[in-house]
């Protein structure tokens, strides 16, 4: 197969086209470079380029002010899970989470091995279909911290703009939806990201930290978590991820340049999600959405059959009209579309078609 098929994957999901083919090009011998970027040192020039572009295109894209730091780590967002509380959470302090799903239970089972942990809210009474309403969520005024996930990915909620919950500094898992809007990074403690939803492919982690807080940071930790010294030696203290940095920075550019910024890439998503819900919602029950309608995500949008069995037949089916990764994770069951901001329209469209015919055929 040679031809491109749609892609729902929800991560490593779809990348930007352009990107691909550029990567394609250079891949054999970098312009200028004669060597490819998988070849090179990661203290060459031709690297320290590649990865000062990546960190000035991407303060570019988001808005990032001075007084934060850009990362470019390994580990996941997983690792980042161990390395929040590991360096913020001092001794004797307590965090604050606000769980909306899977992604943020796991940073909860991680920080609980290395401190003092509060539910500051939690949806899973609801099988995570929606998010707290403000009168649900109880911080505590002395947290260390408050740690939320923008985007739960498995259950397909999102929260669409910044929160604000209370005065402690807020840390966001934007895994999911990272750069898929414009964001004011002010509102932040520290943001961070897996790469291979929205930003890249698998295998960088992008930590954006306000300097204050590596204050915090306690002495002796192990030197490749300390985001201290990390922050200290550029994320290069020990080779980073070369390549993925590198698609990384071909992705913001593409976002930038190519695209025009957070504003028109929000307006893609929203065009692209407006599609799929207004055919779910238009199924009369057929198709129902397993988010409540004001908690939607823009980025995975999940939803149920009338049976388990159709759900089947029509993943089946849709594999074989080339709409790729469309089962839903195992928590939830039914289908995800992952619709991220390289995902194209006409994706959207061929779905929607098939949806129709499907539910025509087999209603
Ligand atoms: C995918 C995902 C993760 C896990 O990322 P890894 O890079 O596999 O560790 C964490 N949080 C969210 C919101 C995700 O979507």
């Amino acid at each position: 197969m040679s031809e491109r098929i749609f892609n729902f994957s929800a991560g490593p999901a779809v990348l930007p086209e352009p990107v691909l083919k550029q990567a394609q090009r250079d891949l054999l011998a970098l312009p200028g470079v004669g060597m490819s970027v998988l070849e090179i040192s990661h203290r060459s020039a031709a690297f320290e380029q590649i990865i000062a572009e990546a960190e000035a295109d991407l303060r570019k894209l988001v808005g990032i002010p001075d007084n934060y730091k850009v990362l470019f780590l390994q580990g996941g967002a997983s690792l980042q899970f161990t390395m929040i509380p590991m360096n913020l959470l001092p001794k004797g302090a307590s965090a604050d989470y606000v769980l909306t799903g899977s992604w943020g239970q796991g940073a909860i089972k991680e920080a609980k091995k290395l401190g003092t942990v509060r539910e500051a809210a939690t949806t899973a009474d609801t099988n995570f279909n929606r998010l707290p309403k403000s009168e649900e969520i109880k911080l505590d005024p002395n947290a260390a911290y408050v740690h939320y996930t923008s985007n739960e990915t498995i259950f397909g909620v999102e929260f669409q703009e910044d929160m604000n919950f209370g005065g402690a500094p807020l840390i966001c898992d934007m895994s999911s939806d990272f750069i898929s809007r414009p964001i004011d990074v002010n509102k932040y403690g520290l943001i961070y990201a897996g790469a291979q939803k929205n930003a890249g492919p698998a295998g960088a982690t992008i930590v954006i930290i306000r300097e204050d807080l590596l204050d915090r940071v306690p002495e002796g930790l192990p030197a490749t978590l300390d985001y201290k010294n990390l922050a200290k030696n550029g994320s290069m203290y020990n080779t980073p991820p070369c390549f993925a940095i590198y698609i990384c920075g071909l992705v913001f550019k593409w976002a930038l340049n190519d695209i025009g910024g957070l504003e028109k890439v929000q307006a893609m998503n929203q065009e692209k999600a407006a599609i799929l819900y207004k055919a779910i919602d238009a199924s009369d029950n057929y198709y129902r959405g397993h988010a409540e309608a004001d908690c939607r995500s823009l980025m995975n949008v999940t939803f149920r059959l009338p049976s388990e069995d159709l759900e089947k037949k029509f993943i089946k089916e849709a594999t074989a009209a080339g709409l790729d990764g469309l089962k839903g994770h195992r928590s939830v069951g039914g289908l995800r579309a992952s619709i991220y901001n390289a995902f194209p329209k006409a994706g959207v469209e061929k779905l929607v078609e098939f949806m129709a015919d499907f539910q025509k055929n087999n209603g």
